[in-house]
């Protein structure tokens, strides 16, 4: 099908809940994509954080053809092999504690907060404004935002959001909150990086009251800031954390990972889904991680990351750049829709916006020198109209 039939196609039988761009991709390859006429692009988005290791990894295409010929579902009913060795290794890998799989971000988030709930009966989960923690009810609930929430009251009670500083989250915790949960550095936002500080305070507020601290490292986790944790930098451990998008390499898989505190919070019977941790997805997130766990990947990420900050801030109409590692925004003194239009349409670069004047950065790791510099040089291409 032509991109024009593809679009009717949609008019007439796709609800129209994205506004999708005029591009159909056909290929991927580490951090180029090709459009059903044979251009190529540099992908700077990475379908929003989740191919972080490039477009189909060699690894992970391996690890998915191996597993998918040999058994692709039993439900968790019964045992396979690479579900039990990604729980073992997310865990050996963060806060030492035990797993639960489900298939995306808002699926993670729930686990998060029924998890939290059960630890305390009929506690307040406090989040703070700005933050998106996905669409489902619960997550949506966690997620303090009038045009997301407001056309589907009435939502999930018992959430209380405050601001991302130190004094409001100290005082938004007592003996009647189940859970903080944030993200580290929020995303959807337009990357803004929570400040230790702030970090340090909920985590002190969680601990003088008996509340679990929760980070939803869903878009922040998996390398993106330059450790495979955001919050290894940030002088913070959570009790618990929620992991999705960059997991499965491409794949959808998301995981709730405790710390030894809440490990045995849910029992039997308290929490499921059919298809989580399936052995095809399981063996591509053990190839992802893997991958990204591996020598100099993270470091060559804190030294890109830097080097296509400093780029950012030369460029034409840049206010001001923001973020960790290849987790990157930039405030614009023009509108950002349009510019991440041209970038996509006339520079054949892919980013996007996430606010009236923001430009989100999200590079594959794997990504090369020169390739950060070409994504550069088409963003100012964007930039200069
Ligand atoms: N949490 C964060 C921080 C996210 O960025 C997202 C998605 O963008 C989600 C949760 C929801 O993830 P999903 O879209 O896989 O449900």
């Amino acid at each position: 099908m032509s991109l024009a039939e593809l679009q009717e196609v949609e008019r007439s039988s796709v609800i129209a809940s994205y506004a999708r761009q005029p591009v159909e991709f056909v290929r991927g390859e580490g951090a180029r994509l090709w459009d059903d006429e044979g251009n190529e692009y540099l992908d700077f988005l990475c379908g929003i954080s989740v191919t972080n290791i490039g477009h189909c990894h060699p690894r992970v295409v391996a690890a998915v053809r191996e597993q998918v010929g040999r058994l692709m579902h039993t439900s968790n009913l019964y045992y396979t092999e690479p579900a039990m060795r990604l729980a073992q290794r997310l865990s050996q890998s963060s806060l030492g504690g035990k797993v639960f799989f489900c298939n995306s971000g808002a699926e993670a988030s729930e686990a998060a907060i029924k998890l939290a709930r059960k630890a305390r009966a009929g506690g307040d989960v406090v989040v703070v404004y700005g933050a998106f923690h996905g669409r489902t009810y619960g997550a949506l609930s966690a997620t303090p935002q009038e045009s997301k929430q407001a056309p589907f009251a009435p939502l999930v009670p018992g959430f209380r959001a405050v601001a991302a500083e130190p004094d409001a989250l100290a005082g938004a915790v007592d003996e009647r909150t189940a859970a903080v949960l944030v993200e580290p550095i929020q995303g959807e936002s337009g990357v803004h990086v929570l400040s230790n500080d702030t970090l340090a305070a909920a985590r002190a507020a969680c601990d003088e009251h008996g509340a679990a601290l929760i980070f939803d490292e869903v878009q922040c986790g998996m390398g993106r800031t330059g450790t495979l944790w955001a919050y290894e930098q940030m002088g913070v451990r959570p009790d618990a954390m929620t992991v999705a998008k960059a997991l499965g390499g491409g794949l959808p898989i998301g995981a709730l990972i405790t710390g030894e505190r809440l490990a045995d919070v849910l029992a039997p019977g308290d929490h499921g889904s059919t298809f989580a941790g399936g052995p095809v997805v399981a063996a591509a997130a053990l190839a992802a991680l893997e991958v990204t766990d591996e020598q100099p990947l993270l470091g060559r990420v804190r030294e890109l990351g830097q080097r296509l900050m400093a780029g950012l801030r030369e460029l034409p109409h840049v206010v001001s750049v923001r973020g960790r590692g290849m987790m990157l925004a930039c405030e614009l003194d023009v509108p950002a829709p349009e510019v991440v239009r041209r970038a996509l349409l006339a520079q054949r670069l892919i980013v996007n916006a996430t606010g009236p004047t923001t430009v989100r950065l999200l590079p594959p790791l794997t990504i090369e020198r020169e390739q950060i510099d070409d994504g550069l040089a088409r963003l100012a291409g964007a930039l200069e109209g």
